[in-house]
């Protein structure tokens, strides 16, 4: 699987661990996201004071991670990273809190999955640095309250819409990580080929960003997939065609899909009559579990206008009928 979100070898975290840009400079892309940081975090460091909390949302493989890390590099200061369901307890999320040196980040992946007995113990600590716990049980539980060190909690999350009011109210610096443009892509490509010693031509690092589907994820992973393509094949170098045959062998079409984002849209189009269908109805066909649809397969179909998302429910566009060479019926000819 090439998506963004499935999981990946240990050798492939490790290699996209090495790929991490570690400054703000280095980070393809995402301007207005980079400028704001930039003033928010020099202003903070000036003050000496922790930098506000930070909610990262966007589809997997856009950089949120990235950015958490590069926040706590640029403050001068530790990243503890954890997720929400890692989170079952207060205790967990009580010991991290009290392990804080002052300014630190706290990155929370996946943060909408918050156990919401956590969630109730993180109000306080990022309103007032403080922590009320309950200790013990019956008649002798007792609370107590910790005074907590200044901190900076960065929240990912792949849709916002699905954080409590609460909790997002109290992220100072909401930001939405876009998808990434093919030339934004084709630099982020070159940049990975140069740390991974691959020698690539400007339009082989073209041909792999504009079938990324907007990810950087995605375009380091096919990097790597073409370069054991062009090592075995075409001398160690990659060019269009080369990248275009290897990107075919895996089963990646021209603009970037691959063989799920085919199967969802097909299956729009031949069993639901292009739709409306609902969310459930097609993961039922494809045999896909409803959050990766949501999460990982929709957002870039729909923002590339292959697929609508409607009240009741989605819909094949005129476009995907296109791509796909199928002569749309008119509706309610079935
Ligand atoms: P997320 O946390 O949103 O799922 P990550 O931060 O793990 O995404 O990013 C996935 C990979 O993509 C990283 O290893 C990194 O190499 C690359 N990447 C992400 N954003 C950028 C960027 N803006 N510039 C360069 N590389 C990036």
């Amino acid at each position: 699987r090439l998506i963004a979100g499935s999981t990946a070898s240990p050798q492939e975290e490790g290699e996209e661990r090495a790929l991490r840009p570690r400054q703000l400079a280095e980070y393809v892309g995402q301007v207005k996201i980079r400028e704001q940081l930039e003033i928010f975090i020099s202003a903070a460091r000036t003050r000496k004071e922790s930098l506000d909390h930070v909610l990262l949302f966007g589809p997997p493989g856009l950089g949120k991670t990235t950015l958490a890390h590069i926040i706590a590099r640029e403050m001068g200061v530790n990243l503890r990273q954890t997720s929400g369901p890692v989170l079952e307890r207060a205790g967990d999320l009580a010991a991290i809190l009290t392990n804080l040196e002052p300014n630190d980040v706290l990155f929370i992946d996946e943060i909408h999955r918050l156990n919401p007995v956590v969630e109730e113990i993180l109000y306080p600590a990022l309103e007032d640095f403080q922590l009320d716990l309950m200790i013990g049980e019956g008649p002798a539980a007792r609370s107590v309250k910790l005074d907590l060190p200044p901190f900076t909690l960065v929240g990912a999350t792949t849709r916002a819409g699905m954080l409590t009011n609460p909790l997002r109210d109290r992220f100072g610096i909401v930001a939405r990580l876009e998808f990434y443009t093919d030339s934004e892509l084709s630099h982020i490509v070159k940049r990975s080929a140069g740390l991974l010693e691959v020698r690539i031509e400007d339009n082989g690092a073209d041909e792999i960003a504009k079938r990324s589907r907007g990810t950087p994820r995605i375009a380091n992973r096919l990097l790597r997939r073409v370069r054991d393509y062009a090592e075995v094949k075409a001398q160690g170098i990659v060019t269009s065609p080369v990248a275009d045959q290897a990107l075919r062998m895996l089963d990646v079409d021209a603009i970037g899909l691959d063989l799920m984002d085919r199967k969802l849209l097909l299956a729009v189009i031949e069993k639901f009559g292009g739709g409306p269908v609902g969310v459930e109805n097609l993961a039922a066909a494809i045999g896909e579990e409803r959050d990766t649809i949501e999460d990982v397969l929709e957002p870039f179909l729909i923002q590339q206008g292959y697929l609508q998302r409607t009240q009741r429910g989605r819909i094949a566009t005129a476009l995907c009928y296109r791509h796909f060479g199928i002569v749309a019926h008119p509706p309610g000819r079935e």
